[in-house]
This record gives structure tokens, C-alpha cells and sequence, in this order.
């Protein structure tokens, strides 16, 4: 058997991590290893009672003052302000709102208007299945064609009938990840504009939005972000497009003056005209706390640690039971997000006996498990855990019994 690294070993390099200090910010179960934070991210522990704060002090007892009295309308950019660092964006260029899929369609059908004439929305073939049930909505909606191709064509496909490219920045399924100033480039070189999913970015990878030329980008808010099941998502408008776009879901929360209560839209000025209803507060007050998880933290300390945690977990994985599993993301750390999947047959079977011993992934269809590595609270002792947990799995054939194979509505 190749070199591997020793549990002892492994805590040795928990002892000297610079990050390991944000992990006392979670609340998580002692007997888990938890590698789905990719998915869900854990609990903050600040999160129950913001949550309680929000409910008791602020509903309970100001009630409908509260909008005013602790600012409840300003939320959506006072939070998204905090997560400025964290994507590499101006405070003002991001804006809480809805869930991922409804600031997409905002975002896309945005940069369609502001593209008139052009024809086509260039996307990637085996997106996330709600980027491209979003896009293809437009496209029937506009009568616009989606051009949905291989990763390595999307930069051909960009071209003068372009008026937006939408990509995940870091693919759901393979961690692969797009260089974005290229994208961007070429784009723009076309004459179009990008959206960018960064659902599996935000809070793994180093972001530099403004940097790297970025037009429009959403991101969800409970996946690296920590927020709390079903959290609100986030858009990003780089500022130079703040008053050329305009929200095609239009309503009274993104009026230029929204208590004036007049028949006529007008948009507001700033990025708060991507807002539509009513935001949901509780939801926010979680988000926060979440987002707070990465006070004082360097995106790129946490990208550093990203990449050794799950390169570990491959060397690891490659070295004790190589010969069963193969690796389906890119080899090469600085080429993919911060989880990775590995194929096998019965990936589903296997995912479910690991998540039996107290190693939660999750199975990606078809064949994948998948393993995400949350720098914040995940230990190099629990990729040496896990790789050891799955090696004993794959030995004994335990996964082969029938309560693993039976799926769950969920996966
Ligand atoms: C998780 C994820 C979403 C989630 O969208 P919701 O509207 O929050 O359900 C969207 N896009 C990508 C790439 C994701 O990974």
C-alpha cells in the first residue's frame, strides 16, 4: 500500500491550522464527520440566537416598528455588504434577495433586455439542473435559443448572437472550475454580458468579482455561507451596470420610493431595484450570522486550506482503495472547488452505509460521491477518518444490503 498519513499524524496538522480556531463558531455533532457542508452548511452557533433575538426582541416587542427602529428595511444590503470581502466586491454591488433560482432569472432576463436583437444565451450542457431550467424559461419566454454546451466549448460558442454566457463558476457535480476573467473577456469581446452561479464559490474559494471583470453573479446562501436551510441568495450587479439594468420582476421593494405608494414604477437607483416583495427577515437573521462566521477570515487562508483538506482526501482515498474508486474531479486542487467526487457503481449504496458510520456526503447521480470540504470546520483528522471509514466499507462489502439501496426522496 502507497504512503498514507496516520490519524496522529493528521491531528498534528489540525494543531498548527491557522483556520482550526473557526471551528469552535459551528455547532456540530461530536460523532460526525461532516462533508456536506457544500450542500448544507452547519449550524452557526450565534445562529439560535439571532434567530430568537430577531423573533422575541425585535418582532415580540417593536413589532412593526422594528422596520425602522432596527433598520429591518435596510437588511438586504446591509448583509450583503458583509459579504463584500468574501466575494471580492464593493458593498454596494450586492444585494440579499429570494433563493438562487429566482435572482437567476432576474439577473439573466436583466442582461437579456440590455442585449436587444441578440439571440442566444450560451450556457454549459449538464449545468445545474436550475440554471438551465431558468435559461431555457427565458429562452421560451423571449423566443431566444439556449446554446448549451461542453465546458470546453463554451468559449467558441460566445460570439456576436450572444447576449449573455451564464456558467457555475465551480461545477455542482465535478468541482471543476472556470477561469472567470476569461470568460469574462471573451464575453464582453462578443459584445455580451455573463452571469456567474457561484453556489459552490462563495465562501470556499478566493473571489475577486471586480477584479476579474464580472458583470452579474448570484450565489446561494446556505451552502458555504452558512445560512440556515433555504436561506436567501445573493446577487452582485458590478456597479458600472446599476442603472443600465433594470428588474424584470418589478415590484414595490425595488421602487425608487417604495412608501410613496404611486401607480408608476421607478426603479430605485442603487442595486436595491433588484429587490421585488417583502424580505423575509428571520431567514436574514440566520443569513447573518452565517456570513459572520467569516469575521476576521481571509478568503485566501480559507482557499489554502481548501485545497490541502481535499487533496489529503484524494491522496488518502487513492492510497488505500484507488483500485475501486475512481476520481471524477480535476486532479490539479487549484483547478477545482472544495469538494470532489469519486465514481463508483454502487456510489448510492456506498454514500448511504458512510452516512450509516457517521461520514455524511452526498450521491450525485449517477454514479458519484461526493465529498465537500468546509475549511471553516472541517479537520485534516476528518479526512484521514473518512478515507479510512470509506476503505473499511469498500473492503468489507458493507454497503451491499438492502437498506442502503433503497432511496430516499432526497438525495
Ligand atoms: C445549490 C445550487 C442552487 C440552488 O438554487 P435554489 O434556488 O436555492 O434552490 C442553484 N445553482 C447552483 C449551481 C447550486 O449549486
Amino acid at each position: 500500500m502507497a504512503w498514507t498519513v496516520t490519524l496522529e499524524e493528521a491531528q498534528q496538522l489540525d494543531a498548527v491550522d491557522p483556520l482550526a480556531f473557526a471551528r469552535e463558531r459551528f455547532r456540530l455533532p461530536e460523532d460526525t464527520i461532516y462533508l456536506d457542508g457544500n450542500s448544507l452548511g452547519a449550524l452557526p452557533k450565534a445562529a439560535p440566537g439571532a434567530l430568537a433575538q430577531t423573533a422575541e426582541r425585535q418582532w415580540g416587542e417593536d413589532l412593526i416598528a422594528s422596520w425602522n427602529k432596527h433598520a429591518w428595511i435596510d437588511w438586504p444590503t446591509r448583509i450583503a455588504a458583509t459579504l463584500a470581502p468574501i466575494v471580492g466586491a464593493k458593498p454596494n454591488e450586492l444585494l440579499i434577495a429570494d433563493s438562487t433560482s429566482v435572482c437567476l432569472f432576474k439577473l439573466l432576463a436583466a442582461a437579456v433586455r440590455a442585449r436587444p436583437g441578440r439571440k442566444t444565451i450560451v450556457s454549459q450542457q449538464a449545468n445545474f439542473p436550475t440554471d438551465l431550467y431558468v435559461a431555457q424559461g427565458i429562452c421560451d419566454m423571449l423566443r431566444l435559443e439556449l446554446k448549451a454546451v461542453r465546458a470546453r466549448e463554451v468559449l467558441d460558442a460566445i460570439d456576436g448572437e450572444t447576449a449573455v454566457a451564464t456558467l457555475s463558476h465551480v461545477d455542482y457535480r465535478s468541482a471543476a472550475i472556470y477561469d472567470m476573467a476569461a470568460v469574462n473577456e471573451a464575453a464582453h469581446a462578443a459584445g455580451a454580458l455573463t452571469v456567474w452561479d457561484l453556489s459552490h464559490s462563495a465562501g470556499a474559494v478566493e473571489l475577486d468579482l471586480d477584479g476579474s471583470g464580472c458583470d452579474l453573479a448570484v450565489g446561494c446562501g446556505y451552502k458555504y455561507l452558512n445560512g440556515g436551510p433555504g436561506a436567501p441568495a445573493f446577487i452582485y450587479v458590478a456597479e458600472g451596470l446599476h442603472n443600465e439594468l433594470t428588474n424584470p420582476l418589478q415590484g414595490w421593494m425595488g421602487h425608487a420610493e417604495p412608501f410613496a405608494f404611486v401607480d408608476d414604477y421607478r426603479p430605485a437607483e442603487a442595486i436595491n431595484r433588484f429587490l421585488t416583495g417583502t424580505p423575509s427577515i428571520l431567514a436574514m437573521a440566520a443569513l447573518a450570522a452565517g456570513i459572520d462566521t467569516f469575521d476576521g477570515i481571509s478568503m485566501a487562508a480559507v482557499q489554502a486550506k481548501s485545497c490541502k483538506l481535499s487533496q489529503l482526501f484524494v491522496d488518502e482515498v487513492e492510497a488505500r482503495c484507488g483500485s475501486e474508486v475512481r476520481l471524477a474531479s480535476p486532479p490539479d486542487p487549484g483547478r477545482r472547488g472544495s469538494h470532489v467526487v469519486f465514481a463508483h457503481p454502487e456510489s448510492y449504496a456506498v454514500m448511504q452505509a458512510l452516512i450509516a458510520r457517521g461520514v455524511i456526503g452526498d450521491f450525485r447521480a449517477p454514479d458519484l460521491m461526493r465529498f465537500g470540504f468546509t475549511p471553516l470546520y472541517t479537520r485534516y483528522a476528518d479526512v484521514v477518518r473518512a478515507a479510512e471509514i470509506l476503505t473499511g466499507i469498500l473492503e468489507s462489502r458493507e454497503w451491499d444490503e438492502p437498506r442502503f439501496r433503497t432511496r430516499a426522496k432526497v438525495t
